[in-house]
């Protein structure tokens, strides 16, 4: 939401006298610019459109109590805007971070602990999932997480969560036990969602993002795990037929082997014309060295292999990337290697001319599984508000990220991107294999990933959002992020 002077003038006042109100109340915990800990937030942001915004405070709650503190001096005040942010790698703008409003960060709440009996292992929610797999590695235990330990638990469950076991025991949201979560109706109290406790809330925050409450802890369901086999093989971009066929055979499968777990990602430089390359990240969650399933994709002639013996925390220990804009779009279909194929060529004619000069961007377009065998855990436990189902098929993700480091670029890449995705929207639609899903945790502000949860999760979550938030504090008061439109 674009403001003008005027009305950021008067957000300013308002948010002003809310940032007093939370200094006095919280007076270790809210920072002002031209702070150290002030910067330590906005220079963490993973986007340059998200490290731009600059909030009048930043409120770093060390306990859920500080956060029901700030929610209900916030939520009191409708003049006053918010964020919420987790570990900061949404790239679009305003989804964690606000202009002339208050950002609450909640990463200093970032405990990691197992209950005695080891069926429960609860994460504070501004933890990462480095953190979770460096506790849980050493006790042979894993949960359903990110691939990169640098993202955020908070952002990632909410949205469902993709992570290497998927397969296994479908979105990271589904192994959810339990969400403690500060509401606004509870006035103050920390509210559980669970199957028993709130069910209609449970359900609600599995794809809710940030439309119900802040989340400050997730209880999550673990099981035993060893070393799993993981890393990449590149081909040679002439090869691209074979790999996209052999991603189709795997992906398509009628019995998905639930230990493979792959993401094939093409890559352009647009500052070297035709320098597309391809590579697959490929991953078997058993300590196995030569898992049948990839005999096919390892059989074509390749660049490199580095598939070894690994364990999450260290294949998720990733470095950071230095601030770059940033840009996720996507979209869901049926698996095909011949619509792979023209996806290809359609992203080779239009990127072909697409220039920045004296400068670069960097498109990366992935494509990862979506097989029944994952999909069928969504009315499981609770159920999720995702919408995804196996009566939909075998299907697969894409992701296009664009990266560039100059803003100058930022309308002629993001108008690139976004002509991408709708023509790639066309040409599988026209092959009957376009899916309504869009995976909201890299979708872009200009798609509408919960109006492809369907109707009815749509009116189910309007219905929970009334009835636990029936003044739209959630709807109105933070306005970052996908909304339920009411
Ligand atoms: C390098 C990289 C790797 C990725 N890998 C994966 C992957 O393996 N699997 C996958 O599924 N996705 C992946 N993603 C996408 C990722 O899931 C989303 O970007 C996710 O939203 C990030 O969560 P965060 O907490 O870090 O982000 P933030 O930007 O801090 O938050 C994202 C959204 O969630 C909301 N939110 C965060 N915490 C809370 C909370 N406690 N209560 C309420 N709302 C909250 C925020 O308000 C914001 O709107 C990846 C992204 C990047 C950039």
């Amino acid at each position: 939401m674009d403001l003008s002077v005027g009305q950021l003038e008067i957000r300013s006042m308002a948010v002003s006298s809310c940032c007093t109100q939370l200094a006095s109340l919280l007076p270790s915990k809210v920072s002002f610019p031209g702070t150290s800990s002030y910067e330590t937030t906005q220079s963490s942001y993973w986007s340059i459109q998200e490290a731009s915004l600059t909030p009048s405070c930043i409120v770093i709650p060390s306990t859920p109590q500080d956060v029901s503190q700030a929610v209900g001096i916030l939520s009191s005040m409708p003049d006053c805007h918010f964020a919420i942010k987790g570990h900061s790698h949404m790239p679009a703008a305003g989804f964690a971070n606000i202009d002339a409003g208050v950002t609450i960060d909640m990463t200093g709440l970032n405990a990691v602990a197992v209950n005695d009996d080891q069926t429960v292992v609860s994460v504070g929610s501004g933890g990462s999932w480095l953190d979770v797999y460096a506790y849980l590695d050493p006790l042979g235990l894993s949960v359903a997480g990110g691939r990169n330990g640098l993202v955020g638990v908070g952002g990632l469950t909410l949205g469902g969560g993709i992570s290497y076991f998927g397969p296994r025991v479908g979105w990271a949201c589904d192994n959810v036990v339990n969400f403690e979560t500060q509401i606004v109706l509870a006035s103050g109290q920390l509210t559980n969602a669970n199957a028993s406790s709130h069910p209609d809330l449970f359900r609600s925050l599995k794809g809710g993002m940030n439309n119900f409450g802040v989340v400050t802890r997730f209880d999550l369901r673990p099981f035993s795990q060893g070393e799993i086999l993981a890393g990449n093989i590149a081909n040679p971009i002439s090869e691209r037929d074979a790999v996209f066929k052999a991603f189709s055979d795997i992906a398509g499968a009628k019995e998905y082997d639930p230990y493979a777990s792959l993401v094939t990602g093409l890559s352009y430089n647009s500052s070297v014309k035709g320098s597309w390359s391809i590579a697959t990240t490929a991953a078997y969650t058993k300590p196995e060295l030569n898992p049948p399933v990839y005999d096919e994709l390892i059989a074509i002639p390749s660049t490199g292999n580095t598939l070894h013996l690994t364990n999450l925390s260290t294949l998720s220990n990733e470095t950071n990337t230095p601030p770059l804009n940033w840009q996720f779009l996507t979209g869901t279909y049926g698996v095909s290697a011949t619509l792979m194929s023209k996806i290809f060529d359609n992203l080779n004619s239009t990127l072909y001319d697409f220039e920045t000069p004296g400068s670069w961007a960097f498109w990366s377009i992935a494509f990862e599984p979506l097989p029944t065998v994952f999909t069928q855990y969504g009315d499981k436990n609770g159920g999720n508000s995702l919408g995804t189902s196996p009566k939909d098929g075998n299907a697969f993700i894409m992701l296009i990220s664009a990266l560039w480091p100059n803003s100058t670029f930022d309308a002629s890449v993001e108008e690139t991107a976004e002509k991408l995705t709708a023509d790639i929207a066309c040409i599988a639609e026209e092959m009957g294999l376009l899916h309504e899903f869009q995976y909201i945790n890299y979708a872009d502000p200009s798609q509408d990933p919960i109006d492809g949860y369907g109707p009815k999760n749509v009116e189910f979550l309007r219905k929970v959002s009334r009835r636990y938030d029936p003044k739209g504090v959630w709807q109105k008061q933070v306005p970052g992020g996908f909304k339920l439109g009411i």
